[in-house]
Formats: C-alpha cells, sequence, structure tokens
C-alpha cells in the first residue's frame, strides 16, 4: 500500500487543520469486535481521519456466547443513528462471530476499508501516524512494540471441562440427596451447567477446579484436541478418571441421565489475567507512529469480563484520540436525545481528564486502561479466592470422621465403575453426534469463566 508521508505529526495537539486530515493514517489490527468498535468510533468522531482495518482472517474465528452488560458497556457511546440502531437491537447474550458479522457490516457502511492480511510486522506503516492494536491476546502488535512486557501475567486456576450430551431434557441432581455427598468424594470442586434442549438433546458442562500438577498431566487436551473419555482414558490420571466416572455414573442413576454414547469431550484450561506493562507507545521525537493497544491486546480477566471490558476502553480510546486530533465537533447526527446527553457527558469527562494529564490524550488513556486492568484483576483474583475458600471447604466437608451425609464405600466402588468397560449397555448410541454442533450453544457459565485456551499459557511461557 502507498501512503504519503504526512506532513505533520501532531502530539497531544488540539488545534489542527482541516486539509491535514489527509495525510493522517491510523492502522488498526484487528476484525476482532473491539477493533471494529474503535475503528466505527473513530470513522464517527473524526470522519476526516484515513483508517485502515487489517484482519487476517475473512471469516472471524470465535463463535463462543458472551453476555453483554449493555447499560455500562455501551454508556456514552457516539450517537450516530446506525451505531445506536445496532446497539439498541443487540441481544445481551450474543454469539461472538455474529456480534463481529454486524460490526463488519456497518463498519463497510461507514466506508472503512478493511485489508485481509497477517500482520507480522509494521516496516510498511513507517508513515503511520497512529497504530491501534486491537489484535486480541496473541497480539503481534504488543510483542512487536511493546515487547510483550507484562505488568501481571498469573495463572489463576486450573480447570479440566467435560462436556457431554444428554438425550432429552438434563437435569440437576438434588443438591442434599445426592450432589452434597457426592461432592465430597472428589479431590476437586465441580460446577456443572446444563444448557438448553434443542432437538431432544441438552448439552451439559462440568468443570473441574484442578491442581496444577493434574492440569500439567492434561495439558494435551486442548479445545482444538480434545481428550475423549472412550478412547483417552490411558492418558487422564486415576484421581480425575474417578472423579468423572463418579460424576457421570451418580447423574445416570440418580438423575436419571442418558448420555449420547461417546459425546463426552475433555480438555484442559488455564484461568488467566495477564496486563501489558504498557498500552500506549508514545514518540516524543515525532520520527514514528504512536501505538495503542486496545482489548484483549492490552489486558485479559477470566470471569467473563474481557469483551465488556475491551468496549469500555474503546469507547475512551476513540475520544481520546479525537482530542489527539483536535477538538472538532462530533459528526452524531441523528440519534437519541438521551444518548446525545450521555455522549456529551463522557466527553466532558474525557477531556477535564486529559485537561488533568497535562493535555495529553493518550496519556488519559493509557492511565485509564491501566485504572480499568487493576480494578478487573483485583475482582477475578477475588473471585479465585472464593473459589479457593470452597475448595478447602469441599476437602474438610469430605475428610471429618462424623459425616452423615455421605456414600458408603460399597456404593462407592460401584459408582467407579468404569463408564465404557462396564455400563456400555446403558449409554444409547448415536452415531450422528457431532461435537462442533453444540459447542458453546446456550454456554452462559462463561459468566463463570472466561476461558483462555491452554496454549495462551503456553505462550507466554515461551515470552
Ligand atoms: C469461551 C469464552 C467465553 C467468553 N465469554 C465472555 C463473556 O461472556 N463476556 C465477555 O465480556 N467476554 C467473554 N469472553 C472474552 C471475549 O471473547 C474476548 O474478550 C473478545 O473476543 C476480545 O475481543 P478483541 O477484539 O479484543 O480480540 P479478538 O476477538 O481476539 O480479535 C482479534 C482480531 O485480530 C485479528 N488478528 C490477530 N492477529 C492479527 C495479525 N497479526 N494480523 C491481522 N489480524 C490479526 C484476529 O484474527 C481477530 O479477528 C469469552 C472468551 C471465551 C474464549
Amino acid at each position: 500500500m502507498e501512503e504519503e508521508c504526512p506532513q505533520i505529526v501532531i502530539i497531544g495537539g488540539n488545534q489542527i487543520k482541516q486539509n491535514y486530515f489527509n495525510n493522517i493514517h491510523i492502522y488498526l489490527y484487528l476484525g476482532g469486535p473491539v477493533g471494529l468498535l474503535t475503528a466505527i468510533q473513530i470513522k464517527i468522531l473524526v470522519p476526516q481521519l484515513n483508517l485502515v482495518i487489517y484482519e487476517k482472517h475473512v471469516e472471524y474465528q470465535r463463535k463462543h456466547v458472551l453476555r453483554l452488560n449493555k447499560v455500562t458497556t455501551f454508556f456514552g457511546f457516539p450517537s450516530h443513528p446506525l451505531l445506536t440502531n445496532l446497539i439498541d437491537n443487540l441481544p445481551s447474550v450474543v454469539r461472538t462471530s455474529v456480534l463481529e458479522s454486524q460490526l463488519l457490516e456497518l463498519a463497510k457502511k461507514l466506508r472503512i476499508p478493511i485489508k485481509y492480511e497477517n500482520i507480522i510486522n509494521l516496516d510498511k506503516f513507517i508513515n503511520a501516524h497512529m497504530i491501534i492494536g486491537a489484535d486480541g491476546s496473541h497480539s503481534t502488535v504488543r510483542q512487536l512494540v511493546f515487547n510483550n512486557k507484562m505488568k501481571v501475567q498469573d495463572i489463576l486456576k486450573y480447570v479440566i471441562e467435560i462436556k457431554y450430551e444428554v438425550y432429552g431434557h438434563g437435569e440437576k441432581l438434588d443438591f442434599i440427596k445426592y450432589q452434597y455427598r457426592t461432592q465430597k468424594q472428589f479431590k476437586y470442586v465441580i460446577q456443572e451447567h446444563i444448557g438448553s434442549e434443542k432437538d431432544n438433546r441438552t448439552p451439559i458442562t462440568i468443570h473441574l477446579l484442578v491442581d496444577q500438577h493434574t492440569y500439567e498431566q492434561m495439558k494435551l487436551a486442548t479445545f482444538k484436541q480434545p481428550y475423549y473419555l472412550h478412547t483417552h482414558q490411558h492418558l487422564i490420571p486415576n484421581d480425575l478418571l474417578d472423579t468423572i466416572t463418579i460424576w457421570l455414573n451418580v447423574k445416570k442413576e440418580y438423575a436419571d441421565e442418558k448420555r449420547v454414547e461417546h459425546s463426552e469431550r475433555i480438555t484442559s484450561v488455564a484461568l488467566m489475567i495477564y496486563q501489558s506493562a504498557e498500552v500506549v507507545h508514545y514518540q516524543q521525537d515525532k520520527q514514528q507512529y504512536n501505538t495503542c493497544l486496545v482489548g484483549d491486546a492490552a489486558f485479559g480477566v477470566p470471569f467473563f469480563r474481557s469483551l465488556n471490558n475491551g468496549i469500555i476502553c474503546s469507547r475512551k480510546l476513540a475520544s481520546c484520540i479525537q482530542l489527539y486530533y483536535g477538538n472538532e465537533p462530533a459528526q452524531t447526527e441523528g440519534g437519541n436525545f438521551l444518548n446525545s446527553l450521555k455522549f456529551e457527558w463522557t466527553k466532558l469527562v474525557n477531556q477535564a481528564h486529559c485537561l488533568l494529564n497535562s493535555n495529553e490524550p493518550l496519556k488519559a488513556y493509557s492511565q485509564f486502561v491501566h485504572l480499568m486492568a487493576t480494578k478487573e484483576i483485583m475482582i477475578a483474583q477475588n473471585k479465585a479466592n472464593f473459589l479457593f475458600a470452597a475448595d478447602m471447604m469441599n476437602k474438610i466437608n469430605g475428610s471429618v470422621p462424623w459425616q452423615l451425609n455421605k456414600w458408603s464405600s460399597e456404593d462407592v466402588d460401584h459408582l467407579k465403575e468404569t463408564i465404557y468397560s462396564n455400563n456400555q449397555s446403558s449409554i444409547t448410541t448415536d452415531n450422528q453426534m457431532d461435537s462442533n454442533t453444540w459447542e458453546d450453544e446456550d454456554y452462559d457459565l462463561v459468566q463463570e469463566f472466561d476461558i483462555i485456551e491452554s496454549d495462551l499459557s503456553n505462550n507466554f511461557q515461551q515470552d
């Protein structure tokens, strides 16, 4: 791509003349929801800027279900009729790919150019004024510009996830009669989510909070290459296999569960928190572009909040960029009165925030993201501590000698009977099973865990 060399680089400038905009190029690496939303807002707020989006995949890869907090997440967004309409019609639970395709359509309507290219270095963008890295948790921009330096990088919990399907309607166990006494048998805390029935099948997901040692033994069971109970039993540590077997047998006997044969898919997951040490690379010498990170590229927390956080940061970044390139009134034609009011309010707050940061909007953005990441990381750690306490309670409950509500040792031996060698007759066979068709379907346990694939932790270990 050929670009003219920008004649002027503005750092923290408020007074930019209209014709200079022709030479200002902003590149975004994205395609993900956060990058698209950032681009859309910048285009609405500063339509004169030359924006280009780079995305490596023609089809967005993520399909899991997201929970959006519409009231807080989209507060103060520019009041543009197309954007307002899109936000108003978004459900609060939406598939990532659906959100992305709606945003992509809007970006195209706003005439934001999108180039499909995998960016591996930034050499060709030497003439850009700004690069925005919205390229997700494995961010290339973070690697190239920020050297992948992390302020926080930690694994909060290790989780083994088992997904399977049952015929008909899924039922929970009676808590007092069965679940409590079963849980006490286990070394690990178990959480179960029953999805919605569709075509006479119900997806069920269980999560086991395991120790690091067990996780390491199960590390090869990834989302891309899961273990299946009927083929990988020999690779599963005994304790874990016993836990899964007992649970499934209790569900079969006491919740009348009829599992779809060979549907039990097992993966290992590390719940991570991370925060890039810097999210703005500020070029004081005006020789090169400024770089900002947004979305998962900037920071990530488990427990369902990442996208919501990314969207809030995208709003902040877009308004800081508006201030950075000039105080022109926002192009917020149409929209509704209430949204305009919220937008004007956030704009005022943002202006005050930038003034407090020596009138340097990108510094204000950086401060905002750091504060937000710190808060979110604290919330995630508290939740991890709560789960740790639940784990301890479970271990104590399972080991005290005066237990009344418990399985007898004969019951336990019976429940440990291996599912595929001894219990085959009671499992209904279905060769049509296609695990991909129900993956993440109605999976609102993502409220509990924002699952980051285990290869992410490998990636960080290598960095
Ligand atoms: C199972 C699961 C459930 C979740 N549930 C929730 C939830 O309920 N609520 C919530 O708020 N969050 C949730 N999250 C987190 C949420 O999905 C992410 O925070 C969100 O997708 C991040 O958006 P993003 O745009 O920052 O990054 P991504 O969605 O990762 O998009 C980055 C984009 O950049 C592109 N890209 C990357 N590298 C390059 C390159 N070198 N060149 C060109 N393009 C590149 C990628 O192709 C991709 O399209 C969940 C995550 C998972 C895995």
